[in-house]
């Protein structure tokens, strides 16, 4: 009798502590005052950036074309008149799928190095004219004292043309049109030859959406979804690596514009049209990283020329812009680098 009055006793008096608590104590919580955070935080909305990409044209002709990765969604196209319905080549950028093919397929790893000669060192009948068609001939590199013996982030960042000349010879063209299938070209009518495929010559032609979707392929490391406009229905693409082959081509995309063809898309870089101006991204506490490769192509139907492109997106980690810049009469280096930082420049601006 004694204990079960004392276990009573200790009921009540735990029932008026809780009593007290609920009634005099401080209110509880309740599930709405629970801050209920994101996976993600929202990215900003989006600034207009269309008086933005006129500005850094700067009248010449061309086409851009800007993209949210993590959606796909198309947030601007631009094309000037004369790139309006057109499709150029890829030039350079088709390196980006030899170099794929090429650690996929083993074909070469992180290290493989080819040997890319100074031109002084051959025999000019072992140098081919660009476009030319003889199997014993070696391209000119676009550094005529040769890169020396190269590997495959050095080759993509400095543009290698006799290291992919020589991978895409080991490849072949059966291979390269099969991953540049996968990589967002489709099919596609390939050049004879799959040394100069391997380096860009030779190349198909691509619109500003294909070459978006390679770069949305490497952004995304693989997985997400195509590049469409607002009011099409996204699709889903999954390209499973069977090596790490997206993270060496992102570190040689980093290496390109901290040291390599695509400088001038850097923050500090030239601006287009001034190589004095420092541009926004000095004011920068912390300028984003940006990942990107330069390609010019050289077209040889009508209209002839040269004609430069840029590809890539920032910052590196959960990138948050995509971008292409084609320049018509330009090149990649040189002129569709400097467009896209402008460009960028806008995007990241502080008082977005
Ligand atoms: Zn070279």
């Amino acid at each position: 009798m004694q204990r079960k009055g004392r276990i009573c006793l200790l009921g009540w008096t735990a029932v008026l502590i809780l009593s007290f608590h609920v009634f005099c104590g401080p209110a509880m919580p309740s599930i709405q005052d629970f801050p209920i955070q994101p996976l993600h935080a929202p990215l900003p909305p989006p600034p207009d950036l269309s008086s933005a990409v006129r500005r850094a044209l700067h009248e010449r002709e061309g086409a851009v074309l800007i993209a949210r990765p993590s959606s796909g969604e198309i947030l601007l196209e631009y094309r000037t008149p004369r790139c309006r319905g057109r499709k150029f080549p890829a030039g350079s950028l088709l390196k980006l799928v030899t170099a794929y093919a090429g650690l996929e397929e083993g074909a070469i790893t992180e290290g493989t190095r080819f040997l890319c000669p100074a031109a002084s060192s051959l025999h000019p009948k072992e140098v081919s004219g660009q476009g030319g068609n003889s199997s014993a001939q070696v391209p000119p590199c676009s550094d005529p004292d040769g890169h020396g013996f190269i590997a495959v982030k050095e080759a993509l960042s400095h543009s290698c043309n006799v290291f992919f000349f020589q991978l895409g010879r080991k490849l072949g063209r059966r291979k390269l049109s099969h991953y540049a299938a996968i990589l967002g070209f489709g099919k596609k009518t390939f050049g004879k030859e799959a040394g100069f495929l391997g380096y860009g010559e030779d190349s198909p032609l691509l619109d500003l959406l294909e070459v978006g979707n390679l770069f949305q392929a490497i952004a995304r490391k693989g997985r997400g979804f195509l590049l469409h406009n607002r009011r099409e229905r996204r699709q889903a693409f999954w390209i499973r690596p069977g090596k790490d082959s997206f993270r060496v081509i992102r570190r040689a995309l980093k290496e390109a514009v901290r040291s390599g063809t695509a400088q001038r898309a850097a923050p500090g870089g030239f601006s287009a049209t001034s190589s004095e101006d420092p541009g926004l991204f000095s004011s920068l506490s912390s300028p984003p990283q940006i990942l990107g490769k330069t390609g010019t192509a050289t077209f040889r139907a009508s209209p002839r020329g040269n004609h430069g492109w840029f590809g890539g997106f920032a910052p590196a980690e959960n990138p948050e812009i995509l971008i292409v810049v084609f320049v018509f009469n330009g090149r990649g280096g040189t002129t569709a680098a400097p467009v896209a930082r402008e460009i960028l420049e806008v995007y990241f601006r502080e008082d977005r």
